[in-house]
């Protein structure tokens, strides 16, 4: 391999030289050496190439000042390393110059449809076990009477008199032909003379449509359903969007729920929670016989296995939880009252004499 030329000497500029004075040298050589207008002749290619890079480099400050101080080998060391294609690498400079539009981008019309929201509401069992559902939505649809091509049924698309169904103007400046989307049928090609009715012309039509959604069990507010391509259709043919269905659960009035586990309160009477009792309680399905023990305390809380909601992801189900909440019962009857302050004066005995014992400090497990 040959050794690099300088920079400044291939643009035939001097180390000085201005931002705009390396820009205007340079598009004269790019103009001389353009492939475009030399088709075959590799040494004026390889000039191309040589001032393309040397530009690249001269007219981006960071590079030009790591080339003043470092040379070719700086810029290898930094990571800049020439160019692989040139004609992929010169897009922006020759937009930069010629002030080229968005037309060479994007030839075809082609575009995907519009995603879609739809929040639906579900009751707390149907979130629980799974429900099918049906949601109407309006959206954007491919003209049924034209099935999308904009033209009155019994008539064809015309070839775009301006573009000759290219679909692209082009224009020349200098040595150059600038290509850009064509401004009398966008793009297409073809123009419609006789639009469609029903769409006018457009392809898409605004319908009501009803969609079935499956509801897999589990499912809980936040959760998002996608129903792939039941959204907007494209245009041109392209492909249609999704639906996103966003899931809301409404709260039950027994139940509340965090994540797969089901939790209820239950009221306890505080007898029922000094001597113990089993009780029913109530669950997705029905109900349960739950054992409470001796000494329940206000907030204890009992586990059913199993008994809550299924995993959205298909395996396992989480638990119920039962917390306790105990009542003071606020109407007693004479024969109640005397055996509650029986078992008050039963009570502040067993207190004193256990105290007794703290003080004479010999505390006994026997006390409590
Ligand atoms: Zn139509
Ligand atoms: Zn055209």
């Amino acid at each position: 391999m040959s050794e690099k030329r300088d920079y400044y000497e291939v643009l035939g500029v001097n180390q000085n030289a201005t931002s705009s004075e390396i820009k205007s040298r340079y598009r004269k050589l790019a103009l001389k050496y353009h492939p475009d207008k030399n088709p075959g002749n590799k040494p004026a290619e390889e000039k191309f190439k040589e001032a393309a890079e040397a530009y690249a480099v001269l007219q981006d400050a960071e590079k030009r000042q790591i080339y003043d101080q470092y040379g070719h080998q700086g810029l290898e060391g930094s990571g800049f390393s020439g160019f692989d294609d040139i004609f992929s690498s010169f897009g922006d400079i020759f937009e930069d110059f010629f002030g080229l539009g968005s037309g060479r981008r994007s030839r075809s019309r082609a575009r995907r449809g519009a995603d879609l929201r739809y929040d639906l509401v579900l009751e707390f069992m149907e979130a629980a076990f799974g429900a099918d559902k049906t949601i109407e939505l309006e959206k954007m649809e491919k003209c049924p009477d034209c099935d999308g091509d904009g033209c009155e049924p019994g008539t064809r698309p015309a070839q775009c008199q301006q573009c000759g169904g290219t679909g692209q103007a082009s224009r020349s400046q200098g040595f150059f032909t600038v290509r850009t989307t064509c401004p009398s049928c966008r793009g297409r090609g073809q123009t419609i003379p006789n639009p469609c009715s029903n769409c006018r012309g457009a392809g898409q039509v605004i319908v009501n449509k009803k969609v079935s959604v499956k509801i897999p069990g589990g499912v809980d507010t936040g959760s998002r359903l996608r129903l792939t391509a039941e959204g907007e259709s494209g245009a041109a043919g392209g492909p249609p969007g999704d639906l996103y269905v966003f899931i809301q659960v409404k709260p039950h009035k027994i139940f509340t729920r965090n994540d797969t586990e089901v939790i209820i309160r239950v009221q306890l009477s505080f007898i029922q929670a000094a001597l113990g009792d089993t009780i029913t309680v109530p669950t997705l399905e029905g109900e349960e016989t739950l054992k409470i023990p001796k000494g329940t305390q206000y907030g204890d809380t009992f586990r059913l296995r199993r008994m809550g909601i299924p995993s959205l992801r298909g395996y396992g189900r989480g638990d119920q939880i039962i917390q306790a909440e105990i009542q003071t019962p606020t109407k007693i009857t004479k024969k109640q009252e005397s055996l509650l302050r029986q078992f008050s004066d039963i009570e502040s005995e067993r207190l004193k004499s256990k105290l007794k014992k703290i003080f004479k400090g010999k505390p006994s497990k026997a006390a409590m």
